[in-house]
């Protein structure tokens, strides 16, 4: 951005270019003796220009990725307030652990009785999942919470085909997460949506005249993602049941009831677990997700594997799809999922106990309640509470002014905090989902308030500019979203520098 330094920095906040921008021919961060003498047995297939890798130091390195880092939000930074997605805190501990050269090391092709321990780990998980969910049932390998749903439908398909039932309707409620028509459609099945009613939960009249024998499940969330409790659940589960369909349920927002309640006994069928949000695994960059899904009785015949038995002489693990005798779509995923996310799920599971796990969640609950009371008066409530662990506002409190959620949440950048989700779930009008991570303090909350109250003040006062032109205090300004989409440039070759001179 423009500033009057020479450096192009402002302070600390450093200008960083690219680092093919910064890349010189000749410079290198390590000393190798030239390749001297040498046949070249690639032949035609031997590379004939320069690689177009950037030449830096070592300094030039460090000091790129440092700045980067700086650059960077995280809930180790601040407020994070992302609403469905819960950035939860990553306790050390869960870290220390994980990196543990016993479990860190371990490769997945070692023989079974070195890794006796590591199935252990995933057995013990596996156990304590299945007790918080009130499920028989785990299938541990989904990479994330998609993969977790499409695993769920691949499962309730196969149980359908295993009696010859070839139903070829999902339906999914209109406040769903994108992620679950998506990977309905991906399963084969045809989605069809159910209307959200005034309350903000799934229209039971209209889903109970939707069933029929034609279709296989209903994927529901719950907590929805208006942050309510479907309260009419047990009626869907039974409605469904009765129709010859499945119950799955996104699991996304189970940290909102962990401790509190089983979805088993509410008539769930297939449910993922977002270790990456209910149990404190970091989410993205800090380390990959994982989607496990919890299935019950019905379904568990119909899991894929691998999954760990416990045998006379140690752990073992069913690995193919004849052996179970089920298993007809076999794995979802090499090997046995994301380990180093099961590592510090059951870290915080052990660390936590099962009352402190209740605690989170009603903690959850408490503190995104106190946002809702804090700023109901200022902004627009969209389903009237008490809520969750998200409160859903919409932008009904913007109608007199020019600013847009969209303005809104750049100006939250500048008062240095991660703006909360916006325009989800798209049952109402330019949505702001937010959604305090439990550990925030008293303190911290209030603070939040004050800055989101001050700007809706300012936004119905008219200062419209300082909305539009947000943030003015990032590293980089507004982006062009539409064309980075449309247009992306995904990489920079020295070539490309001197075309696009
Ligand atoms: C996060 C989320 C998903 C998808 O989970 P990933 O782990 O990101 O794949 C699905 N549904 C809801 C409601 C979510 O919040």
């Amino acid at each position: 951005m423009a500033t009057e330094t020479f450096t192009g920095h402002r302070g600390l906040d450093m200008d960083e270019p690219l680092i093919f921008e910064q890349g010189a021919a000749g410079m290198s961060g390590v000393d190798l003796p030239g390749a001297g003498e040498f046949e070249d047995r690639l032949g035609d297939a031997g590379r004939e220009s320069e690689t177009g890798l950037p030449g830096l130091s070592e300094p030039q390195v460090v000091r790129h990725y440092l700045r980067l880092s700086r650059n960077n939000y995280a809930i180790d930074a601040g407020m994070y307030p992302l609403g469905s997605c819960t950035m939860k805190h990553n306790p050390r501990l869960n870290e220390k652990l994980a990196r543990l050269a016993g479990l860190a090391d371990l490769h997945p092709l070692q023989p079974l009785s070195t890794v006796q321990g590591a199935l252990a780990l995933i057995d013990q998980c596996a156990d304590w999942l299945k007790t918080l969910t009130g499920m028989d049932a785990i299938a541990m390998s989904p990479a994330a919470g998609a993969h977790g749903e499409l695993c769920g439908l691949m499962t309730i398909r196969a149980a359908l085909e295993a009696g010859g039932d070839g139903r070829a309707i999902v339906l999914v409620p209109e406040s769903a997460h994108g992620t679950n028509p998506a990977s309905a459609h991906m399963c084969g099945y045809k989605v069809e949506t159910i209307p959200t009613n005034g309350r903000g939960r799934v229209d039971f009249g209209a889903f109970n005249e939707r069933l029929g024998p034609d279709v296989a499940a209903i994927m529901i969330t719950n907590p929805n993602t208006c942050g309510l409790f479907e309260d009419e659940i047990i009626e869907i589960a039974d409605a469904a049941h009765a129709a010859g369909a499945y119950v799955y349920c996104d699991g996304a927002n189970f940290n909102a009831i962990v401790g509190r309640v089983r979805p088993g006994d509410l008539g769930i069928d297939a449910m993922h677990l977002n270790l990456h949000k209910t149990f404190s695994a970091p989410h993205g960059g800090g380390g990959p997700g994982s989607g496990p899904v919890v299935l019950s009785g019905a379904l568990a015949p119909f899991a894929p594997v691998p999954y760990v038995v416990s045998a006379d002489d140690g752990y073992a693990l069913v690995e193919s799809a004849e052996a179970s005798d089920a298993s007809p779509y076999g794995r979802m995923k090499g090997f046995h999922g994301q380990f180093g996310v099961f590592v510090r799920t059951l870290s915080y599971m052990m660390s936590m106990g099962a009352d402190g796990l209740a605690q989170a969640a009603s903690d959850a609950v408490l503190s995104a309640n106190y946002i809702l009371a804090g700023l109901s008066d200022d902004l627009t409530l969209s389903y009237e509470g008490p809520c969750m662990h998200e409160v859903l506002f919409d932008d009904r409190f913007l109608a007199e002014t020019e600013v847009t959620t969209l303005d809104f949440a750049k100006a939250m950048i500048d008062e240095g905090v991660h703006p909360m989700t916006m325009y989800f779930p798209l049952v109402v009008h330019g949505a702001l989902l937010m959604e305090p991570t439990e550990t925030e303090s008293l303190a911290s909350l209030d603070q939040y308030i004050g800055m989101v109250k001050s700007l809706a003040r300012r936004a119905k006062q008219g200062e419209v500019a300082a909305f539009k032109e947000a943030p003015r205090l990032a590293p980089r300004r507004r982006l062009d979203e539409t064309t980075a989409a449309r247009n992306p440039v995904l990489r920079w070759l020295p070539g490309d520098k001197a075309a696009a001179e």
